[in-house]
């Protein structure tokens, strides 16, 4: 009984990766982890980076002991001296956060977008960053952005690094940026 019943799990096509799954899993996850209205763009680009982004990758950014939360973060207006989001739990959900979380800040100048494809470059960006552990490893350095650039075309996202480059990438003479520091 038992064993015909470990078969029936072995034998069944994968559960958890199928895409209507996987998107059901990331709509749970963005329920609970992400402040963005679900009709946004910003929320949009998050859903299909977290849809395509390879399926272990996936698992460990939104396993609840240590999800990524996504928030936003205010530039401009009164908001850009302080702001507050909340994040609901509902009754009966599993406790989240035991080995802590990663907060991702998404900044309103992200608007300039209007389509998802560059926004989906900064999201997997960040992704990577976790993904590669870059902040526990230390300061975020050139190095580590290359690499998590690397990443994200690895992951198949190359025209959204492009888009997200040319919309919102580093201006030369940008004291932040890379290429002002290599030289
Ligand atoms: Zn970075």
């Amino acid at each position: 009984m038992h064993l015909i019943f470990l078969l029936l799990l072995l034998f069944s096509p994968s559960v958890s990766a199928s895409p209507s799954d996987r998107a059901e899993a990331i709509k749970e996850h963005l329920y609970e982890f992400c402040s963005y209205p679900e009709d946004s763009l910003v929320y949009q680009a998050i859903h299909n980076v977290l849809q395509r982004m390879p399926y272990d990758d996936f698992v460990y950014v939104t396993n609840r002991q240590r999800p990524i939360i996504f928030t936003e973060f205010y530039d401009a207006g009164t908001a850009r001296f302080a702001s507050s989001s909340e994040f609901f739990v509902t009754p009966g959900t599993p406790p989240c956060c035991q080995e802590g979380f990663t907060l991702i800040k998404l900044g309103m100048g992200l608007g300039l977008a209007k389509t998802t494809a560059p926004i989906e470059g900064v999201v997997a960006h960040e992704i990577a960053h976790r993904v590669l552990e870059s902040i526990k490893k230390g300061n975020i350095d050139c190095q580590e952005e290359k690499a998590a650039n690397d990443l994200i075309r690895k992951w198949g996202f190359k025209k959204e690094f492009k888009e997200a480059s040319r919309l919102f990438g580093q201006k030369k003479g940008d004291p932040a940026g890379c290429q002002e520091r290599k030289r």
